[in-house]
């Protein structure tokens, strides 16, 4: 589903994505594991196209994400194609980033009803039977503010879902979460893999790797150090920043 290859990234002429190859299939969960700093949020940040790639490629489930080659020039996509092919994609960040004066039923119809003009009606069956899968059935008309932490990232996955995306990318979900809310969150990503949704996450919960992932890619200076089944990568490192990284997350 997903198809990167030697794709590429520089801030001010600091290169903080040095060629990534990465293969996702379809129904496919996978931890991007690192140190701060090693270009993990960059990456999925290009393949949702909030940033734009300076090299390589990248295909979401065969299409071309950010260029569109033509006779072999490289032209940027238009804002629309872009939009377009964002919408396919769900995104959960570090901070919720919900709408502070809608409610979660709100946030959570939003965009299917602005971005893809679905009808009202239809949404908010759909959002309602969300509100559910997250553990939030009897929360549609409380504002963010009302909501905890967890509480409130689990809208947020809510409103993500709401469009129906083939691939969800996940940055660090639980990082600024207290960690008594952490578990709650966790699980509701787990329940999504078990559906069979094609996630990549971004998270230091080693536990959470190790138990839903079915592979975890160890990043570190901008590139993929090594990869494999989280009970050989987690368990066993083979490369020596991985086994350093790993001893200091325990
Ligand atoms: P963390 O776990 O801290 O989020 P990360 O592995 O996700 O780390 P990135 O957030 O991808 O790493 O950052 C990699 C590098 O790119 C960092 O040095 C960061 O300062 C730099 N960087 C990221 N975004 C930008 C930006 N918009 N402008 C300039 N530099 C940036």
């Amino acid at each position: 589903l997903v198809h990167a290859v030697n794709v590429t990234k520089s801030f001010h002429g600091n290169q903080v994505l040095k060629g990534i190859d990465m293969d996702v299939h379809p129904g496919e969960v996978v931890c991007l594991l690192g140190p701060s700093g090693s270009g993990k949020t960059t990456f999925l940040r290009c393949i949702n196209q909030l940033e734009s790639i300076d090299g390589g490629r990248i295909w979401v489930d065969g299409d071309l994400m950010g260029y569109a080659d033509r006779g072999g020039t490289l032209h940027h996509l238009t804002d629309k194609q872009i939009a377009a092919q964002r919408r396919e994609i769900g995104m959960v960040f570090q901070r919720f980033n919900l709408f502070p004066h809608k409610t979660a039923l709100e946030n959570i119809m939003e965009a299917p009803i602005q971005v893809k003009g679905e009808k009202k009606a239809a949404v908010r069956e759909r959002a309602l039977a969300l509100l559910e899968q997250v553990g939030l059935k009897d929360k549609p008309s409380a504002y963010p503010a009302q909501l905890s932490g967890g509480q409130q990232q689990r809208v947020a996955i809510a409103r993500a879902l709401a469009m129906e995306p083939k691939l969800m990318l996940f940055d660090e979900p639980t990082s600024a979460l207290d960690p008594e809310l952490v578990g709650e969150v966790l699980k509701v990503m787990r329940q999504l893999a078990k559906d069979g949704m094609t996630m990549i996450v971004v998270t230091h919960e080693m536990s959470f790797a190790r138990e839903v992932a079915d592979r975890v890619v160890f990043m570190d200076g901008g590139v993929v150090v090594e990869q494999g089944p989280p009970n050989e990568v987690i368990s066993n490192p083979q490369h020596a920043r991985t086994k350093s990284f790993l001893s200091r997350m325990r």
